[in-house]
């Protein structure tokens, strides 16, 4: 999971750090400026201003340290699921399709979406529909592996890339997170299904993002067609 906030002892460490080096830059300056400019022996209280700057100084440097690293985790996270979105998976497949033509290897997406949701927002109304894909964003994000990069690409489709995961490989995990969201118990709902479309990056063809996108969906399509709640490849 990925936070839209930046976690309280990080903010708790930053203040301290950006305060502490702030304080000892005004405290220093103080001295040189005192002691070896001017000539004057510095008392304790000649210290009381210095340190109100570094605490001032420090504390808006964290502030705005802090606001440009929650900007960035806002610009790269979903809201309601707080994983990945699509702009920053993006970036992830990306520097996956690089290093596979580079280093060679291989990697697979996984493209899923909910069975028949549009039912559920319908009779348990929109708050609930949105309690759902929070849940699912859970359920999924615990039997990933550390190295999947997991995201929501839309509404209630979401994707994954599974770094050196080949077409079987990737069919081993969709059925695992089908079985586990099929198992899972919902808060508000009873039950609930996802089907899947899965596409393994073809490294010796002229395979590209917009290709990769296109079998995985017409897989997730095929599922559909096929009665939901199944993986199908392509
Ligand atoms: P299918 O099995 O064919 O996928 O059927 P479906 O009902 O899931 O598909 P459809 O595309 O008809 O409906 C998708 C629904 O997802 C409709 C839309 O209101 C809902 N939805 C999309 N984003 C959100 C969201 O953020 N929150 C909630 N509560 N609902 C959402
Ligand atoms: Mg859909
Ligand atoms: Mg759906």
């Amino acid at each position: 999971m990925h936070e839209t906030d930046v976690p309280i002892r990080e903010k708790i460490l930053v203040y301290f750090l950006y305060i502490a080096i702030s304080c000892l830059f005004t405290s220093g300056l103080n001295i040189i400026h005192a002691e070896y400019m001017l000539n004057i022996p510095l008392t304790p209280k000649a210290f009381i201003a210095p340190i109100f700057a570094g605490l001032l100084f420090g504390y808006l440097l964290a502030r705005i340290k802090l606001l440009h690293e929650q900007m960035r985790l806002m610009a790269y996270t979903d809201p309601l699921t707080h994983i990945y979105n699509r702009l920053h998976f993006g970036h992830f497949l990306d520097a996956e399709i690089d290093r596979v033509k580079r280093y060679g290897g291989t990697f697979s997406i996984i493209f899923f979406d909910l069975d028949r949701f549009k039912e559920i927002n319908d009779e348990y109304g929109h708050l609930v529909g949105d309690q759902v894909l929070k849940e699912i964003a859970q359920v999924v994000g615990n039997a990933n592996r550390n190295a999947d990069i997991f995201a929501r690409y839309g509404g209630e489709e979401f994707i994954i890339l599974t770094p050196s995961t080949d077409l079987a490989g990737a069919r081993i995990h969709s059925e695992r997170l089908r079985y586990d969201i099929e198992n899972h118990r919902f808060s508000d709902i009873n039950h609930l299904t996802c089907s899947f479309g899965i596409a393994e990056y073809k490294s010796d063809a002229d395979d590209d993002v917009p290709s990769l996108f296109k079998r995985a969906d017409i897989a997730l399509y095929n599922a559909k067609k096929l009665g939901r709640n199944r993986v199908e490849a392509n």
